[in-house]
């Protein structure tokens, strides 16, 4: 892995549809991944810890909020930009991606969209810049696709609210420095709340042996008669669409990202087919091989125009949550499936760290599950077309 070789998948000239600065971040973004992540992360991974000192360097890149005003310390960039730095972090690793994801779209932009201008001019910033890491915390242990019942609530305790419950599966929790954690008022109203580290009563352990995601620590929230300051509330939302405005941003996201991992696995079964030989020739030659990789590159197509096509439509304020449903249902099937196919194409160096293959393929059983697991991306395009809800 530290020699990266990586070439972009363009068969249909997708490039002409970037402009001259879409191809400079994209470039500037996978330059940063060749130097500093590949090098580095298969041992990361190996050894569950998240990068951290990557930190700074994303920061730089523009990687966290991309599509944030720059005076609140974010990229003011469009959507297809953001796409392609998470298209080239998650080349890198999807736990990487998963770090800038949360930091981005489910941090820093609930505190842009409904924080108050005190809570942006505080948070923002620091955010942008990697000074401070964030989290989301929806998930509960027993409300996961169906949030709507959680059960962490909190009452007006005159100068304060008291904060209670638990959040599982949280992305960054057990180093963030603060947490944007959805919760119940005295009405049953879903509001959000900002909880920092140090707050008597907040505690983030750690979930341990994980066979994914490796590189990015995941772990719990923990609210033990929490007292959150008033000032906290996120003021401007009130209802479950607050927190899924949040995850139809990261969506967006991981259908672009999703794309980086597919056209790794590719580019490296590609290369290795070229290369081993059997039975005196390249295995590349037979035609098993080359149905694979055909099935492959018309795949990543797809799925880049799929991407590209709903870029345009959230720059024009036109995408609509159950086509971003779509777009990465359908991604993050394709990478998982190119993955397992290119898995197979390394044969048993396909198991090994040597290659990032197993690793995007372990990485990918997560990305198919969280921010709105497969089957209920499957309901809201059903739900879509025919008007009829087939949740409960
Ligand atoms: C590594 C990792 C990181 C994560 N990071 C975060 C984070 O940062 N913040 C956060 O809030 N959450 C996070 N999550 C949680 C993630 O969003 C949830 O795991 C996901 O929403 C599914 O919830 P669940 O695991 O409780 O599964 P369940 O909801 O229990 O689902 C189990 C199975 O039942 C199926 N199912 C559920 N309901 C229906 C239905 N109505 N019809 C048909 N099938 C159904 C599901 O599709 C799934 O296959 C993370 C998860 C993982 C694994």
């Amino acid at each position: 892995m530290s020699n990266d070789l990586f070439e972009g998948v363009d068969y249909y000239q997708l490039d002409d549809l970037l402009t001259t600065e879409h191809k400079l971040i994209r470039d500037a973004v996978r330059q940063f991944v060749k130097q500093e992540v590949s090098p580095i992360i298969e041992e990361h991974a190996q050894k569950c810890e998240t990068p951290k000192h990557l930190i700074p360097g994303l920061a730089e890149i523009g990687a966290f909020g991309p599509t944030i005003p720059v005076e609140y310390g974010g990229g003011g960039l469009d959507n297809i930009s953001y796409g392609l730095i998470m298209q080239e972090i998650e080349r890198g690793d999807s736990g990487l991606r998963s770090l800038v994801s949360v930091q981005g779209s489910l941090v820093m932009y609930p505190i842009y969209t409904f924080g108050s201008e005190e809570q942006r001019k505080k948070y923002l910033p620091q955010l942008g810049s990697g000074k401070m890491i964030g989290c989301f915390g929806l998930t509960e242990p027993d409300h996961g696709s169906n949030p709507s019942g959680m059960i962490t609530n909190f009452k007006d305790k005159g100068d304060h609210y008291l904060l209670n419950g638990a959040k599982l599966w949280i992305s960054n929790s057990p180093f963030a420095d603060i947490a944007v954690v959805w919760a119940k008022d005295e009405a049953g109203d879903i509001r959000g709340l900002i909880v920092e580290r140090g707050m008597e009563g907040f505690t983030t352990p750690e979930t341990h042996g994980k066979w994914s995601l490796r590189a990015s620590a995941t772990g719990e929230l923990v609210f033990d008669n929490v007292k959150v300051p008033k000032e906290n509330l996120l003021p401007n939302a009130k209802g479950l669409k607050g927190p899924l405005s949040c995850l139809s941003t990261a969506r967006y996201g991981i259908s672009w990202g999703v794309i980086g991992a597919a056209m790794d696995c590719y580019d490296t079964a590609l290369r290795y087919a070229k290369e081993r030989i059997q039975f005196g020739k390249p295995i590349g030659q037979f035609q098993l091989q080359q149905k694979k990789l055909a099935e492959m590159v018309t795949e990543i197509t797809k799925a880049q125009l799929l991407a590209w096509r709903l870029g345009v439509l959230k720059d024009e304020g036109k995408a609509t949550p159950a086509q971003i449903s779509m777009a990465k249902r359908n991604n993050v099937e394709m990478a998982l499936n190119i993955a397992r196919e290119s898995r197979q194409i390394l044969g048993g160096m396909g198991i090994t760290g040597e290659y990032s293959i197993m690793r995007h393929m372990m990485n990918l059983e997560s990305v198919i599950t969280y921010e709105g697991t497969h089957d209920i991306h499957l309901l809201i395009t059903g739900m879509d077309i025919t008007g009829l809800e087939a949740f409960k």
